[in-house]
């Protein structure tokens, strides 16, 4: 199909009913044209924006690193066309994710211009980041699920294989859960399972990885934490749980821990099982302790 030529006089108003955000920086990065829809979108009149920076609608953290790229943009020394995504600061100060499209240009004067195409996508952008966040986190306590927490473990273990650094891991099994369910219903189940996770997370380091394995069951990942440093850490935890009301009045809430020390070749599957294993011991000696293999 041969291509039809638009009348040039059609050009400006094709841009000017354009759905999307154009506009026009001179080469020391100033607006030289700005259509509709991009006005719309930043909340500025035409008027405010013509002769302008176009930092101004940049977050000031991002100023130097994009007034750079215009320069380099300009001067060829980057492709002739550059997609990127970053974020945007409109008139009323909300800040919105961007898709920028650009192309060089040179003008009938032979003056070098940049013609940048804007798609808004700040809620694609945050549903990307809510997916990948349920995808590795359980919804319940918010905490790491059992995939990215075996993940997690499994670039421990590889970082130990490598360097020769300490890991130690615990599995916490809440104790009698069934029966707060029983007395109290799943839905204050549900609410001392958030409390627990929470206090737990609390109370460990930031280096420290908190995962829900499934129902009442835990692991913690310690990672440059040896043995007797292991066990010190769950037992604060066993005895923060014991001491702190959670749910409802009169609600008493305890747990059992198995405790292992990572040994240089072990896989995550072994390791586990060790501390599978310790925390059985623990539930058969009366629950409420933490022991150690
Ligand atoms: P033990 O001391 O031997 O661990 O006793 P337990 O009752 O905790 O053990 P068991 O594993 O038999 O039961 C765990 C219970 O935890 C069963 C289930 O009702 C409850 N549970 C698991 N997941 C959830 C959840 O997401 N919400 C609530 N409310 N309860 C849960
Ligand atoms: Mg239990
Ligand atoms: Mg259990």
């Amino acid at each position: 199909m041969p291509l039809t030529l638009l009348p040039q006089d059609n050009l400006p108003r094709i841009i000017h009913a354009a759905p999307i955000g154009i506009c026009i920086t001179n080469a020391e990065g100033r607006f030289e044209m700005v259509n509709p829809a991009y006005c719309d979108f930043y909340g500025y009149a035409e008027q405010e924006l013509l002769g302008q920076h176009f930092t101004l609608v940049v977050p000031e953290a991002e100023r130097a690193r994009l007034t750079e790229q215009h320069r380099a943009f300009i001067h060829g020394e980057a492709d002739q066309e550059c997609r990127e995504e970053h974020e945007v600061r409109c008139k009323n100060g909300e800040r919105r994710t961007i898709l920028a499209e650009a192309s060089r240009l040179v003008d009938a004067q032979g003056e070098v211009k940049k013609v940048t195409y804007v798609v808004d996508i700040t809620r694609q952008n945050a549903l990307q980041r809510r997916l990948a966040f349920l995808a590795s986190h359980d919804e319940l306590t918010g905490l790491l699920n059992r995939r990215a927490g075996m993940s997690r473990l499994d670039e421990e273990i590889r970082r130990g294989q490598r360097y020769g650094t300490l890991l130690s891991v615990a599995i916490i099994d809440l104790d009698h859960f069934k029966r707060i369910n029983d007395r109290h219903g799943h839905a204050v189940g549900d609410e001392v399972l958030c409390e627990t996770a929470a206090l737990m997370r609390q109370e460990l380091r930031a280096s420290d990885a908190l995962v829900r394995l499934g129902g009442e069951e835990f692991l913690v990942i310690l990672p440059g934490v040896d043995r007797p440093r292991a066990l010190e850490a769950i037992e604060r935890l066993r005895r923060l749980i014991e001491l702190t009301p959670m749910g409802q009045p009169g609600l008493a809430l305890t747990l059992s821990a198995g405790v292992a020390n990572w040994q240089a070749g072990e896989s995550s599957h072994l390791l586990l099982e060790r501390a599978d294993k310790v925390l059985y011991r623990a539930k058969a000696r009366g629950r409420n302790l933490a022991l150690m293999t």
